[in-house]
């Protein structure tokens, strides 16, 4: 037996047997061409054009979140930047395939520097650079094969090309070498409801070496087992059929929302970024929307939407969810999610550079416009609009932007808590503010000093770690103490166990991704609030991410039950 970790980035199990995705992409010399610059051009060219309609191809064959990753990956392989880039390479006397790889290099670096979900797109580019090379080299690119037998697919990484056609019915479980919780590879195993552990290190070593064998996959630990011993087999057999039992039965919202046992009513919200997860989120029995990322519907701007147009689309995000609560968070722009249209300087380190609320300072007209059209467009609606500003690190910016929302007549205002300076002003700030909401994601990175999409330190970005944990606490009781609801809309709310804890830790209401909605309201509604409450106590004793981990699942045994 060898038992591997990653990070469990979509929950289920699986057991079966698995398939290796290997890569050999032909390799691409320095050598000079022996062809004529033009002739090497003409190739990359024809190449691009290939691939480029091969994208889009796929992105008509898909739907929702994947179609549209697709179009954008399209547009980063068919930029004239990157093919002006390559002809430098050409004019020098160089392959096409080599200087296809030197100009993907250039773009990785640059997406490197810039962090986050920038960043991630690295992955993106090089798929792009392994199809023009085997189309280069006139080698069929290695897609995922049709499965006749159901199976768990390992791979280095896959690209959201790469999945397009992945048949969810006959692919138990993904394993990746690469990727982190918020991967393309976590995105899309989750949207299909397919288990995935990422960031699993030696994965493809191991799988190589023991093929034939049977595989474990327990995607709520992250636990990869090569021929799992009897006992971990019916463990895991248990599970699978827990999951598929819970998937088939409705989770049980009263009429006044979701219940623990003991009768505490949980808000249970989503985190939209688009139009289109509007109705999914409805579906998903959600009790409104905790977080709805603005920046994500502007990112491929180059103009600052106008008052109009910003009115018109958060009045048509806002109607169909009723007189539900509608959290709304105004610009996160900067660092990973840069905008055209708001002038950054290069700063070397732009995740803790001038982003989201700190852009106010050269760019105030941008909120104030946004504020008026989010105040427009909630007189328009019948849906509690509430609104919070991201990154807010100090006490008296909170009470700027409460003060500037109150002035266009918003009724309700608050701030994001996810900058660590923020968790020592919890008192002031939960003064100032008629609610705050803890994005862990980003206040994990930073209590870590971690980047929150870098696989190799994907261990410090575990939404376990007890020091989150303790910062929200801290949070939770001054919330508590000021009578200030708190929420977290951050990824530790969308995981069942964890959601419950925070709960347990004075977190008033949960914002979970649409796609795991369904699990955690599945899980809060089988525990009584007590229990939560007990189990919290003995997390924040604990000093590890995997103490904190076992310590909530071995005291609420009936997620166990669930298969949660
Ligand atoms: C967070 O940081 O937890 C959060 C919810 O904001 P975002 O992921 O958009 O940075
Ligand atoms: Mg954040």
């Amino acid at each position: 037996m060898i038992a591997l970790n990653g990070v469990a980035a979509s929950s289920g199990a699986a057991l079966g047997q698995f398939f290796l995705l290997t890569t050999e992409i032909p390799l691409s010399s320095p050598s000079p061409s022996t062809l004529s610059i033009d002739e090497e051009k003409a190739a990359l060219t024809a190449a691009i054009d290939f691939v480029g309609k091969d994208l889009s191809d796929r992105a008509e064959r898909s739907h929702g979140e994947l179609q549209e990753i697709l179009l954008a990956v399209g547009e980063i392989a068919t930029d004239p930047a990157l093919l002006e880039e390559a002809f430098n390479f050409i004019d020098q006397g160089h392959t096409a395939s080599y200087a296809i790889n030197q100009a993907t290099d250039i773009f990785k670096e640059l997406l490197l520097a810039s962090g986050g979900y920038l960043a991630e797109r690295v992955s993106d580019v090089a798929n792009i650079c392994d199809r023009l090379l085997c189309r280069l080299g006139g080698v069929e690119y290695p897609e995922i094969p049709h499965f006749t037998v159901p199976t768990v697919l390992i791979a280095r990484d896959l690209s959201p090309a790469d999945t397009t056609d992945l048949q969810s019915d006959k692919v138990l479980a993904i394993v990746t070498e690469g990727g982190g919780p918020t991967s393309h590879t976590a995105i899309i195993a989750r949207s299909r409801g397919i288990a995935a552990v990422v960031a699993c290190p030696g994965i493809v070593d191991y799988a190589k070496s023991h093929y034939g064998e049977m595989i474990g996959v327990d995607a709520t630990t992250g636990e990869v087992v090569f021929s799992p011993p009897l006992e971990l087999q019916s463990r895991l057999i248990a599970k699978i059929e827990k999951i598929r039992r819970r998937r088939e039965s409705q989770v049980v919202r009263t009429s006044s929302g979701y219940q623990t046992l003991d009768g505490r009513i949980i808000p249970i919200y989503a985190n939209i970024g688009r139009q289109e997860d509007v109705k999914v989120a409805l579906e998903a029995g959600a009790d409104g929307v905790g977080l709805l990322r603005t920046e994500l519907l502007y990112l491929d701007r180059k103009d600052p939407p106008t008052l109009e147009e910003q009115t018109q689309i958060y009045t048509d995000l806002f109607a169909p969810f009723g007189t539900k609560k509608v959290v709304i968070r105004t610009l996160d722009a900067g660092a990973d999610k840069p905008m055209a249209f708001i002038n950054f300087d290069d700063e070397p380190n732009p995740a803790l550079g001038v982003r989201g609320y700190r852009t106010i300072v050269d760019h105030e007209d941008l909120l104030r416009i946004q504020l008026k059209a989010i105040a427009a467009a909630a007189r328009r609606t019948e849906a509690d609009v509430w609104v919070m500003a991201p990154m807010i690190t100090l006490p008296e910016e909170a009470q700027r932007f409460v003060d500037m929302a109150k002035s266009y007549g918003i009724k309700t205002a608050g701030v994001m808590i996810e900058v660590p300076a923020a968790i020592f002003h919890a008192d002031e700030i939960t003064k100032i503010c008629d609610f705050v909401s803890i994005g862990t994601n980003d206040l994990g990175q930073y209590l870590h000093a971690a980047d929150r999409e870098s696989a190799p330190l994907a261990g410090f970005n575990d939404p376990w770690q007890p020091a989150l944990l303790r910062a929200v606490h801290l949070v939770a009781q001054a919330g508590l103490r000021n009578n200030c609801p708190v929420g977290v809309c951050g990824e530790a709310a969308s995981d069942a166990t964890l959601g419950s804890i925070l709960l347990g830790l004075g977190v008033t209401s949960l914002s979970c991704n649409v796609s795991t909605l369904r699990d955690v309201a599945a899980g809060v509604t089988a525990l009584n609030f007590t229990d939560i409450q007990l189990a919290a106590v003995d997390v924040l004793a604990a000093s590890t991410a995997q103490a904190t981990r076992s310590s909530a699942r071995n005291r609420l045994v009936s997620l166990e039950e669930l298969g949660l």
